[in-house]
């Protein structure tokens, strides 16, 4: 368990390096902890670390960590693809969502927000690389689907998100990153604060380019066992 600990000091250390080589301020930039197949005694050791945020990809997965944790405070955060059959139990027990990717999804989650709860925190997930297996509304059809968004009441649109293909490459990591930060450049009547843009394999590109929140599996937790 002090691994993961190591492994988050070793992370905070390198945002900052790579925040600096952009002449950005480290604070700008959050680390957001992925969790997906790790059980709640791991997220336990990271949070008693101080992570104080975690992601999780799938609603089923994630509402047992989230029972067995209700004593800690912990920001979760949904990642993952989004079933309209979901969309209440993640409007329900989740703070952000970042992969909103269609209107009729968005109006689900905002009707099923709870009144006594803040607005939900979302970003819409763009397929910047056109990769047909990734999920994300394409460029083309962004600006519309921020529009509709911003409108909806118990949501709070705060910028975008997205999954670029894999590559070691960093110049292409890079290029990737910049469009999504141009696109929310182009958005920027509608106040955008966020971009979450960034992985365990190019976290650093992605700060270059402006990421304000990064999400980190492999790099704090280690490699998930086979087909998870
Ligand atoms: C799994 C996952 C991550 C973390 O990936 P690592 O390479 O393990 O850091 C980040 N974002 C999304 C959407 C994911 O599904």
């Amino acid at each position: 368990m002090t691994t993961i600990k190591n492994n988050l000091q070793a992370i905070q250390k390198r945002i900052q390096v790579a925040a600096h080589a952009a002449k950005r301020d480290p604070a700008d930039i959050s680390l957001l902890a992925v969790s997906k197949t790790w059980p709640a005694s791991v997220i336990l050791a990271a949070w008693q670390a101080g992570q104080k945020a975690f992601a999780e990809n799938y609603v089923q997965e994630a509402m047992k960590k989230i029972h067995e944790l209700s004593d800690y405070a912990i920001e979760w955060h949904f990642i993952g693809p989004i079933q309209s059959n979901k969309t209440r139990l993640i409007a329900e027990h989740f703070s952000w969502v970042h992969s909103v990717d269609s209107l009729k999804n968005a109006q689900r989650l905002s009707q099923y927000r709870p009144e006594t709860l803040p607005p939900l925190q979302v970003c819409i997930q763009v397929n910047i690389s056109g990769e047909t297996s990734k999920h994300g509304v394409s460029p083309e059809n962004l600006e519309i689907l921020a529009a509709q968004v911003k409108g909806l009441p118990k949501i709070k649109l705060r910028g975008l998100m997205t999954i670029p293909k894999a590559t070691q490459d960093s110049y292409q990591q890079q290029q990737a990153f910049r469009r999504l930060r141009e696109l929310k450049e182009k958005l920027n009547g509608s106040m955008l604060d966020t971009l979450s843009m960034g992985m365990s394999g190019d976290f650093e590109a992605a700060i270059q380019e402006g990421a304000t929140i990064v999400r980190l599996g492999t790099a704090i937790f280690g490699e998930r066992s086979k087909g998870q």
